[in-house]
């Protein structure tokens, strides 16, 4: 079988520590995966176990997950385009400097960020305020900050291979800066996946395939150029099965960490109220690459 770098989104709580995340990856055959390393949309973080990151690693190691593919989700309400209240910037900076902190101690080298929105100060202020808040960030050696290409929801920055160059040409450190390729994202942000080597050849014009270090598949909700940001579950959505399976298996992206992003599945089609993880049967038909045409009521009969 053809080696793949795949896994998922998975959680992450004070309890259960990496070990649970580690696990819950397990369940689902995923031989990577990502996580917050406290809930996404706040910055409180408890501090972490060691002894519970201890097992966690003997874990990895029987179960041949390498760390080096392991990815560490910034929260995405951390903002370092807009600068208009300094204090507010200033605890941007501060917390994304504790998360590299934390990746160190988990032994994780990847922080995919969300370059930010720019909040009526203009993409070109933008640049510069994330540009200059990662070179406060950035000293030395450490992990790397991964620039996630946005879909342009709002006013969101990175939306064009040319924002996230433009944003990295000016950064100092510049080993410690790559980029994370969201598939939904760029469909919604009007780059034609269905066209992938095309895609894949202008990002190489523009940024440079030595700096794509993790790819998030996901299928779309919406057309091309949409601007919307909803992931939608592989083969369900504008992109396709297919499509996707060309892009996870593209033979210059075989060393790139593939991390699912795709929407938890609803108990019934009106319920909102228990939602089930996708992600062991969108393995399965990746490992298959073949599209499981019951994808949706085989994951609710399987939790159910
Ligand atoms: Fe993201
Ligand atoms: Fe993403
Ligand atoms: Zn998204």
């Amino acid at each position: 079988m053809e080696e793949i770098i795949i896994g998922c989104h998975v959680s992450y709580t004070k309890d259960s520590g990496l070990v649970g995340s580690v696990k819950e990856a397990l369940s689902y055959g995923a031989n990577t995966f990502m996580f917050y390393t406290g809930a996404p949309q706040n910055t409180f973080r408890t501090p972490v176990n060691l002894e519970n990151l201890k097992q966690a690693y003997q874990l990895m190691k029987e179960n041949n997950i390498d760390i080096n593919n392991v990815v560490i989700h910034a929260p995405y309400i951390v903002n370092l385009a807009n600068n208009k209240e300094p204090e507010k910037w200033d605890f941007a900076i501060k917390f994304l400097k504790e998360e590299i902190s934390r990746s160190q101690v988990f032994g994780v080298n990847k922080i995919v960020l969300h370059p930010g929105s720019h909040v009526g100060l203009g993409t070109e202020v933008a640049i510069q305020n994330i540009a200059d808040a990662l070179n406060i960030i950035l000293k030395g050696e450490g992990p790397s900050i991964l620039l996630e290409t946005m879909a342009g929801k709002g006013s969101e920055v990175g939306k064009t291979f040319e924002e996230i160059r433009a944003i990295m040409d000016k950064v100092e450190n510049k080993q410690r800066i790559k980029v994370c390729l969201d598939t939904c994202h760029i469909n919604d942000a009007g780059y034609d996946v269905k066209n992938f080597d095309k895609v894949l050849e202008e990002f190489d014009k523009v940024i440079g395939l030595d700096k794509l270090a993790c790819l998030h598949i996901n299928d779309s909700k919406n057309d091309l150029e949409s601007h919307k940001d909803r992931h939608e579950n592989l083969g369900l959505g504008h992109l396709g099965f297919d499509t996707l399976i060309k892009v996870i298996y593209h033979p210059k992206l075989k060393k790139v960490p593939k991390i699912l992003e795709t929407p938890y599945v609803s108990e019934n089609n009106d319920s909102k109220k228990r939602l089930y993880p996708p992600y062991k049967f969108e393995i399965a038909m990746i490992k298959n690459k073949k599209m499981n045409d019951n994808l949706i009521s085989d994951i609710r009969n399987y939790y159910k």
